[in-house]
């Protein structure tokens, strides 16, 4: 993974005494993941570019990974796209190896601290589920020039189409110091996907950051969830901080009623949806409708569907949704239907994304690859997200013995790793790609009470017609 810095500024030393990195020299520094190297591969009078060549080791990431999980083989610890995607671990290395520029020193000249240089950014690799729209919306606002290249997914075989990766040159004027906080702050929000454990301290990191920047950016509070990976009480303290007066009202607004796990959970889905842009999604056993609620508000989505098997939940699900007074436009924007997740069933095909939020431990284990066929083979989606409890959380719930599911309907609850390992297995059977997330606070331990897989479909399926 490389990321390169240019400018035209002149003189260039002053772009080497910021970086406090000499330009006859190659330099290697130890991180824990690997190493990352600074060289200038071109520096004249009249220009520089400085490059950091990240060289992750992605068995020793997988040994410190897995210190967290039961010992286990599986071949996505040791290959996969960490090492060549921008990601934490360019932040990481951002502040290891660039620290005084980050933090805006320069003992020598510190006058040309505040200075704007005209910068080129290159970045070979970066990951964005949420497409091009989610780059730009994130760099846009802070004044970049943007040119993005989707990257095939494999060269040899165009007919596979495109991934979710994107080569990206930004071009700026701006203090170093500036455009290094925007890259260690949005790098990670991206790629959302950080390789390490979310403290408190992570808000302190985000403030320091974002000082000067982050306040005014119109995407604040998409950013400030994603970079403290949806723990309600970090980023609800963090944009408190970032704005204190318009968090007041906020704050009043929450006292009266604190969001459950489960309004996170239907939130944080909402959230992925729209940051991938997607148009049209099926809530696959949407119970009394709580998600369906915050989807019909969502403009984006030209077409939502709730399938349930529970008659009597499809009427909850009305009610809730005050469906008899929506216009026959809503009516017809919003299709309710009856079927069990177990049978196939066309009407699934014709969305774009499908979510399950706690739905699968509803099933008997017998059941679950039925559900597996229906969702994953015949639904042909090119988004699933799917929430359920993590099992290893319980033994925080006080009142919850010891042999006890959270739900008398549960038939089963999973750890982290069985819900992996499942998750990965159909992830490769049906060729997606997952992710997993935790929801809702975060136990150093035991992990999050719920947890979350995305899967997007590898080869992108023709775009669907909203019927
Ligand atoms: N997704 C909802 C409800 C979760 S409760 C929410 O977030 O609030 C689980 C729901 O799954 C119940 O409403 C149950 O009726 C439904 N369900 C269980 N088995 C199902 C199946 N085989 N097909 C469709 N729905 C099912």
């Amino acid at each position: 993974m490389i990321v390169t810095i240019s400018t035209t500024h002149q003189p260039t030393s002053d772009f080497t005494y910021l970086l406090h990195k000499h330009p006859d020299r190659f330099q290697t520094k130890d991180i824990s993941f690997g190493k990352a190297h600074v060289f200038y591969p071109a520096f004249s009078e009249k220009e520089a570019t400085m490059a950091l060549l990240l060289d992750i080791n992605a068995v020793d990431l997988s040994r410190r990974t897995q210190q967290n999980y039961a010992q286990s083989f599986q071949l996505d610890h040791y290959v996969n796209t960490r090492p060549y995607v921008s990601s934490s671990f360019l932040s990481t290395a951002l502040s290891k190896v660039l620290g005084s520029a980050l933090n805006g020193t320069c003992k020598d000249r510190p006058e040309i601290v505040h200075k704007a240089l005209p910068l080129v950014v290159r970045l070979d690799t970066l990951s964005a589920k949420g497409g091009e729209a989610q780059i730009r919306r994130l760099f846009e606002p802070l004044g970049y020039e943007l040119q993005l290249t989707p990257l095939p997914l494999d060269e040899q075989f165009p007919e596979w189409g495109l991934s979710t990766f994107y080569s990206l040159e930004l071009k700026n004027t701006l203090p170093l110091q500036q455009l290094l906080q925007h890259l260690f702050v949005l790098l990670p929000v991206l790629d959302n996907n950080k390789h390490y454990f979310v403290n408190e301290s992570e808000i302190e990191k985000l403030l320091s950051k974002g000082e000067n920047w982050l306040d005014t950016h119109p995407e604040k509070e998409y950013i400030t969830k994603r970079y403290l990976k949806y723990k309600k009480s970090y980023y609800q303290k963090a944009l408190t901080e970032l704005n204190p007066e318009e968090s007041a009202s906020i704050k009043n607004a929450e006292k009266e009623k604190l969001p459950s796990l489960h309004d996170q959970r239907h939130e944080m889905v909402a959230d992925e949806l729209k940051t991938r842009g997607i148009k049209s999604v099926i809530d696959l056993g949407c119970g009394s409708g709580k998600l369906l609620r915050h989807l019909i508000k969502m403009p984006q989505l030209e077409k939502i569907g709730g399938l349930e098997v529970s008659f009597r939940e499809l009427e909850a699900t009305k009610k809730r949704i005050y469906y008899e007074n929506m216009s026959p436009k809503s009516q017809e924007r919003l299709q309710l239907f009856q079927g069990a997740l177990t049978y196939k069933d066309e009407r699934i095909q014709s969305y774009e994304a499908g979510v399950l939020v706690e739905v699968i431990e509803h099933l008997d284990p017998s059941r679950l690859e039925a559900l597996e066929t229906v969702v994953f083979e015949y639904g042909n989606l090119s988004t699933i997200i799917i929430t359920t409890p993590n099992r290893e959380y319980n033994v925080l719930f006080e009142n919850l013995p010891q042999d006890k599911f959270r739900h008398p309907d549960h038939r089963f609850e999973w750890t982290r790793k069985e819900f992996q390992d499942w998750g990965n297995t159909l992830a490769q059977k049906f060729d997606y790609e997952v992710d997993y997330q935790a929801i809702g606070e975060e136990h150093p331990l035991h992990g999050g009470p719920s947890q979350v897989a995305i899967f997007t479909k590898n080869a992108k399926p023709q775009a669907k017609q909203n019927k």
